[in-house]
């Protein structure tokens, strides 16, 4: 079971119960990073770019 990190109250509902998702999650060994349709992931995972 993969543990899935994905943006709360994201424009579209994210799924949670498989490795696909219409975000096009990036799959690691034990991780499940969804894309937020805003497109604000980097300030969810608490870094900015700059
Ligand atoms: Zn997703």
């Amino acid at each position: 079971m993969k543990t899935h990190i994905y943006p709360v109250d994201d424009l579209k509902p994210h799924t949670t119960d498989s490795d696909t998702c219409w975000c096009n999650p990036c799959v690691d060994d034990e991780l499940v990073i969804h894309n937020a349709m805003d497109e604000r992931e980097t300030y969810e995972q608490g870094r900015k770019l700059q």
